[in-house]
């Protein structure tokens, strides 16, 4: 028996926005305890709710949610309909309220992160769930979680009731993913808003979660429920004119005015208008329903005020008839199979089956089939299907990339630190450019200055004065070379410090992206990137080591000349001291070379693993071609041994009807024998009869 059970209405008094503060526009809405009272044309109106949230006490989304929302989150785990609405005008806070912002989340997103909370309590349960996305403007539907162009139909289903044939159905399967199509498709529906002057004031939108939970390994059937959250748009007072345009708006407020208010008791208008019946199960219907009446607090918007709560009034007094819905699809599943076999075998059981039975066969086949469309895994395929589609549409309307960045939302920080950690980068990169060529230049000139110093010993006119001049000039330049290298030495590494943070952000990037599953297109994009990044990084490291081994070599090389001019002048121990010298710098080019072997095996090695991951990726792919090849072939081999079955079988029924037919023929030439006959013997007692005198009854045949 259906339960009787009456829409809850609540009021929802948005603060002044900063804008209406600044312009200090007057409010003209106050609250007093279950009442809203709204000043308009010097009078005071009231009207009373099931609760009101005033703009003057800081109330959060959630707070609303869990006081109003919750309890309504528990009766949809129990199967009924549930249906949470926010209804107002143009800038009253539907939005605010039902989708919210990141730091105060509206009604949808908590609902949404609730049910999964609750979900994950109800380990004995299994869970098929499911979300569509409508937006209706005026007479038009769109298909918010994928916008494509076909028509779409409002269909009513027996047992399901009221369906949008057309409407995307995307199976999800965790918090993540509901949470995010909701997102993608509300920032759907503003950009779209933005293409038609004044939509916003007259789309309506409806997001909904259909569930279906069965209890694991045991009974067959289960409940489902579906729970809309819907963003609906009311205006200006009926019979203005600018109402006359808006249609979708008006049919809904002649709803809720048939539903309780002056028009109650006429018939419900549902069908005028494409909005009121899509929500007509919310309306009046099988659904346990919340409405929060939203309105503006400032004066300029008291007319919408008025009539928002006028009509969430009508909604008040208006009885749902609630009920569980069972979920039948196993049950029956099982029947329609038990029936098929049982009426298979009657009929392979005779030779001249009835031609009833082979019809109803053909109905059970067929109903089958319609069930098993609506099995979970059948439906997971096809929504599979529709994800496909979902990108190029998404694509097609320049919408994909604003709406997939969405989902690196939660990297947006470590993104932020690997644009600061570049940034560093550069700085030190191009001071450590800068060093380098003074070091460059402090080595030509030291060069330079080392060979006018054995042009001017080999000349002969020496000097005390210029000897010890040019010398102590030339040990001068030595120890400046000595200090900029150092500085280059630290700057170089700093920037390997700066390499290894900037590894370690993009490690913690790749795992975040490895757990982005389903995305190949993307991790590919990103694995290439990388690997160019760290090739050029290579090249970079190993272009900049050969350039200090061929300044240390050439270091080297004047040192050698400057001993070989200077050997005159230096002291004993001098010479022994650039010896040493020139042995360290000796073994130093081993080391360099190996340290550049090292890199280049490095190299190696990362391009070896990169063709892994790519070789592991392709033979994936091959992988599921041929299951794919495989699945394809085992459903045409199934095709042609029902083929061959249905020849057989109708080739029989032939066979056997051609028999009938010979038979009926040969059966009818017989009894028209047997009557000529009996007509003959007939005829013949008559005449004998006649003979005799008798006389004769009058006749009959
Ligand atoms: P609607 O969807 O009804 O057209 P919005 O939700 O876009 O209206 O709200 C209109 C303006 O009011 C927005 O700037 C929004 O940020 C602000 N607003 C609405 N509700 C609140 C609230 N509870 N707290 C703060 N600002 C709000
Ligand atoms: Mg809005």
């Amino acid at each position: 028996m259906p339960e009787s059970v009456q829409i809850k209405v609540y009021g929802r008094c948005r603060p002044p926005t900063q804008e209406e503060a600044d312009k200090g526009m007057k409010t003209v809405v106050k609250c007093s305890g279950d009442k809203m009272l709204v000043e308009s044309g010097g009078k005071e109106h009231s009207f009373s709710f099931d609760g009101v949230y005033s703009s003057d006490v800081k109330v959060k989304n959630e707070q609303i949610y869990k006081e109003r929302c919750e309890p309504l989150l528990q009766r949809a785990l129990e199967g009924f309909n549930v249906s949470i609405i926010g209804l107002g005008a143009a800038s009253a806070g539907k939005t605010y309220l039902m989708s919210g912002t990141e730091s105060d989340p509206g009604i949808a997103p908590c609902f949404i992160r609730n049910l999964y909370q609750a979900i994950g309590e109800r380990s004995n349960k299994e869970f098929f769930i499911t979300v569509s996305y409508l937006e209706v403007l005026d007479l038009k539907m769109s298909d918010l979680l994928n916008p494509h162009v076909n028509q779409m139909k409002i269909r009513h289903h027996p047992h399901k009731g009221i369906f949008i044939e057309g409407l995307s159905e995307i199976v999800v399967h965790n918090w993540e993913e509901m949470n995010q199509l909701y997102e993608q498709g509300t920032r759907v529906k503003k950009l779209g808003a933005k293409d038609i002057i004044s939509s916003q004031a007259r789309a309506h939108s409806v997001f909904t979660i259909t569930i279906e939970q069965r209890t694991r390994q045991s009974s067959k059937v289960g409940v489902r429920s579906v729970i809309c959250l819907a963003d609906l748009a009311i205006g200006e007072p009926a019979g203005t004119s600018v109402n006359e345009a808006i249609p979708g708006v008006k049919g809904l407020m002649n709803v809720l005015s048939a539903l309780g208010g002056p028009k109650k008791g006429s018939p419900v208008p549902y069908r005028d208008s494409t909005i009121t019946r899509v929500l007509q199960d919310s309306l009046g219907g099988n659904s346990v329903t919340l409405i929060f009446a939203v309105v503006s607090p400032v004066d300029k918007a008291h007319k919408d005020t008025l009539n928002t709560l006028q009509y969430a009034s009508y909604a008040k007094s208006t009885k749902n008839h609630v009920k569980a819905n069972l979920d039948e699809t196993a049950e029956i599943i099982v029947d329609l199979r038990d029936e098929i076999a049982k009426l298979r075998d009657k009929i392979a059981s005779t030779s001249t089956p009835s031609r009833d039975d082979v019809h109803k066969l053909e109905d059970l086949v067929q109903d089958l089939q319609i069930a098993k469309m609506s099995t979970w895994a059948e439906r997971e395929k096809l929504s599979k299907k529709v994800e496909e589609e979902r990108k190029v549409n998404l694509a097609n309307k320049g919408l994909l990339d604003w709406v997939t960045d969405s989902m690196k939302k939660g990297d947006k920080e470590l993104q932020e630190k690997m644009l600061i950690l570049q940034k560093e980068k550069d700085v030190l990169t191009s001071q450590y450019s800068e060093r380098r060529k003074t070091v460059d230049g402090l080595n030509e000139e030291l060069q330079k200055k080392i060979a006018e110093y054995s042009k001017y010993q080999d000349s002969g006119k020496l000097t005390d004065s210029e000897t010890k001049k040019r010398v102590t000039a030339i040990h001068e330049l030595k120890e400046k070379l000595k200090k900029e290298s150092e500085v280059l030495k630290q700057i170089k590494s700093q920037l390997k410090d700066l390499a290894e943070k900037q590894k370690e952000e993009r490690d913690e990037a790749k795992s975040q992206m490895s757990a982005m599953k389903g995305n190949t297109e993307l991790r590919q994009q990103v694995e290439k990137e990388e690997r160019l990044k760290i090739e050029k990084e290579n090249r970079a490291m190993i272009a900049d080591e050969m350039e200090k081994m061929k300044t240390e070599l050439e270091t080297e090389k004047s040192h050698i000349q400057l001993k070989l001019t200077e050997n005159k002048t230096h002291s004993t121990q001098e010479v022994a001291q650039l010896e040493i010298k020139l042995a360290e710098m000796k073994l130093e080019k081993p080391v360099t070379t190996m340290k550049i072997q090292l890199l280049e095996q490095e190299k190696d090695r990362l391009i070896r693993e990169l063709d892994d991951v790519y070789q592991v990726h392709k033979d994936e792919v091959e992988y599921q071609r041929l299951r794919h090849l495989e699945t394809f072939r085992a459903y045409r081999e199934m095709f042609e041994e029902q083929k061959v079955a249905l020849d057989q079988r109708y080739r029989q029924l032939l066979e056997d009807a051609i028999q009938d037919a010979v038979f009926l023929s040969s059966r009818n030439s017989e009894l028209q024998e047997e009557n000529q006959s009996l007509r003959q013997q007939n005829a013949e007692m008559r005449d004998s009869i006649t003979k005799l005198g008798g006389r004769l009854p009058s006749q009959t045949i």
